[in-house]
C-alpha cells in the first residue's frame, strides 16, 4: 500500500500579488506528502539541516507521515528557495535557490521504504532522483517530476530520468522546453516514445491532461474566486493522484482519470491559502465535495446531431 516520495523538504519566501511569507515550509516532497496522507501511508525520503525544528516536522506527524527516511544535518542548512508571482500567477519566478545540504545529500532507503510499492520522485537533482529510483527496483509504479532548473542545467540527466519511470508529471512550459517542441501534443508524444506509459501535464489555472499512447483526457482546474499563493499546486497535484492510485489495485486508465481529478481538488485547496496552511487543516468532507462539484462541473448529456438539428427547424 505504502507511498514513497522524494523531493525538497524546504523553507520557502514567498511573494504573489496579495500577501508575502518571509519563511514557510515548503518543498516538493512536503506537499506532496500531505496531499497523499489523505488516501495513503506515505514515507518521505529527503534531507533538512539542524534548522529544521520541531514545529515542521509536526506538520508531517499530524498527517501520520513516516519521516523515518528524513535525514538530518546537525550542523547544516535546510533547502531554500524564494520566489515571485506576478499577475500571472500561473508563472513563478525563482530568485533564489540554495540547495544547501542537498549538495551532498546522498540517499539510503531503509528496507521499509525499498518495499514501496509506488513511488514519486519529486522535484530535485535528477541524479537523484535516479539513485532512489534504482533502490526501488520492485516498484509497480514510478512518477516523476521536475523543472525548468534541471532541464536548463542538465537536460540528458533529467531524460536519463524519465527513462525509468511510469509516469512523468510536469507542467505545460516544462513538456516543451524538455522536448524541444512547442507543440503540446507533439512534445507529449517525444516523451512517452522514451520509455513512460502515462504523462499527466499541469496547466495551472487551465487544469491538467492525461496523455497515454492511447488515450487523453483533460480536466479542468476548480473555479477559484481567490488565490493566494500558487506554490505546491503541482506537487499537491501529484500527491492527490498518487495517493488515490495507491489506493487502489488496479491502476488501469479508469482509477488514473479519477485520479487526476483528486489531484485537481487537492491542489484547488492548495492555493487557496499560503504554503501549507491550506491542506494542514483540510478535511476528507471538503475533499468528498470538491470532488461531486468536480462531476456535476464536467458532465454534460449528450445529444444527437440530428435532433438538434431538427429543433433548429
Ligand atoms: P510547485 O509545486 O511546482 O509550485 O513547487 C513548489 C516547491 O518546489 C516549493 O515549495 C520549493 O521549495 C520547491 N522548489 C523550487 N525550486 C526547486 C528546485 N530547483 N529543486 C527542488 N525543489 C524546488
Amino acid at each position: 500500500m505504502s507511498l514513497l516520495v522524494v523531493g525538497s523538504v524546504a523553507f520557502d519566501a514567498v511573494e504573489t500579488p496579495f500577501g508575502k511569507r518571509e519563511r514557510m515550509l515548503g518543498g516538493s516532497a512536503t506537499h506532496f506528502s500531505l496531499a497523499a496522507s489523505f488516501f495513503t501511508d506515505v514515507r518521505v525520503v529527503g534531507v533538512v539541516g539542524g534548522d529544521f525544528g520541531e514545529e515542521e516536522f509536526a506538520v508531517f506527524r499530524e498527517r501520520g507521515i513516516d519521516t523515518t527516511d528524513l535525514e538530518i544535518v546537525p550542523g547544516g542548512r535546510t533547502f531554500f528557495w524564494r520566489g515571485r508571482y506576478d499577475f500571472d500567477l500561473n508563472t513563478a519566478h525563482t530568485l533564489d535557490t540554495r540547495l544547501n545540504v542537498f549538495a551532498d545529500f546522498k540517499p539510503k532507503l531503509s528496507a521499509d521504504s525499498r518495499r514501496a510499492r509506488l513511488a514519486f520522485l519529486g522535484n530535485i537533482q535528477p541524479d537523484l532522483q535516479v539513485e532512489v529510483r534504482e533502490q526501488v527496483a520492485g516498484a509497480e509504479f514510478v512518477a516523476l517530476d521536475t523543472m525548468n532548473y534541471w532541464i536548463n542545467t542538465v537536460p540528458d540527466a533529467v531524460w536519463d530520468a524519465v527513462r525509468r519511470v511510469h509516469v512523468v508529471i510536469i507542467n505545460d512550459a516544462e513538456a516543451r522546453q524538455l522536448a524541444g517542441e512547442p507543440i503540446l501534443i507533439k512534445a507529449a508524444r517525444k516523451i512517452l516514445a522514451a520509455g513512460p506509459r502515462a504523462l499527466v501535464i499541469k496547466r495551472g489555472e487551465y487544469g491538467a491532461a492525461l496523455f497515454t499512447p492511447e488515450a487523453y483526457f483533460a480536466t479542468p482546474a476548480y473555479p477559484l474566486e481567490s488565490v493566494f499563493d500558487p506554490t505546491g499546486a503541482g506537487d499537491t497535484f501529484a500527491g492527490g493522484f498518487m495517493g488515490y492510485l495507491a489506493a487502489h489495485d488496479s491502476l488501469d486508465e479508469a482509477t488514473m482519470r479519477r485520479a487526476m481529478i483528486y489531484g485537481s481538488v487537492l491542489a484547488s485547496f492548495n492555493v487557496e491559502e499560503f504554503g501549507t496552511e491550506r491542506v494542514r487543516r483540510l478535511t476528507q468532507d471538503e475533499i468528498n465535495a470538491r470532488f461531486s462539484e468536480f462531476k456535476r462541473m464536467t458532465n454534460f448529456e449528450e445529444i444527437p446531431f440530428e435532433r438538434a438539428v431538427r429543433a433548429r427547424r
